[in-house]
């Protein structure tokens, strides 16, 4: 005799029913690593670039005489790099990644 438990088709949808809200919370993490993979597989831009320098694109915040004290992509509204990442895409320079601790003249607030 067999001490398998068949589950009625109730039971399986009472669990299902349990679990499946909690699926979203799985797949963030992947999510983020997908993201992070993605935006480490764009070339840095380099501050020589022509819109870089127009717009006064430097890897370093710091190195900027015109950003202002705390203001970085990592905080900038037009930052797409996950948090906490070192770099990721700007919706200003499509197809390249920007330092976290970068900085160029349409730094925006986050809202
Ligand atoms: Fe950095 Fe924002 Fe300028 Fe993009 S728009 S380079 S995220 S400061």
């Amino acid at each position: 005799m067999s001490h398998a438990r068949a589950f009625t088709r109730r039971q399986v949808l009472q669990r299902a029913a349990l679990v499946l809200p909690l699926a979203p919370l799985a797949a963030a993490p992947l999510q983020e690593a997908l993201a992070d993979a993605a935006a480490a597989a764009l070339p840095l831009l380099s501050s020589d670039d022509p819109q870089a320098k127009a717009l006064k694109y430097v890897a370093d915040a710091k190195q900027s005489k015109d950003a202002k004290p705390d203001n970085t992509c990592a905080n900038c509204a037009l930052y797409q790099g996950t948090y906490g990442s070192a770099q990721g895409p700007c919706q200003i320079f499509p197809g390249k990644a920007v330092t976290a601790t970068g900085w160029c003249s349409s730094w925006s607030a986050q809202m």
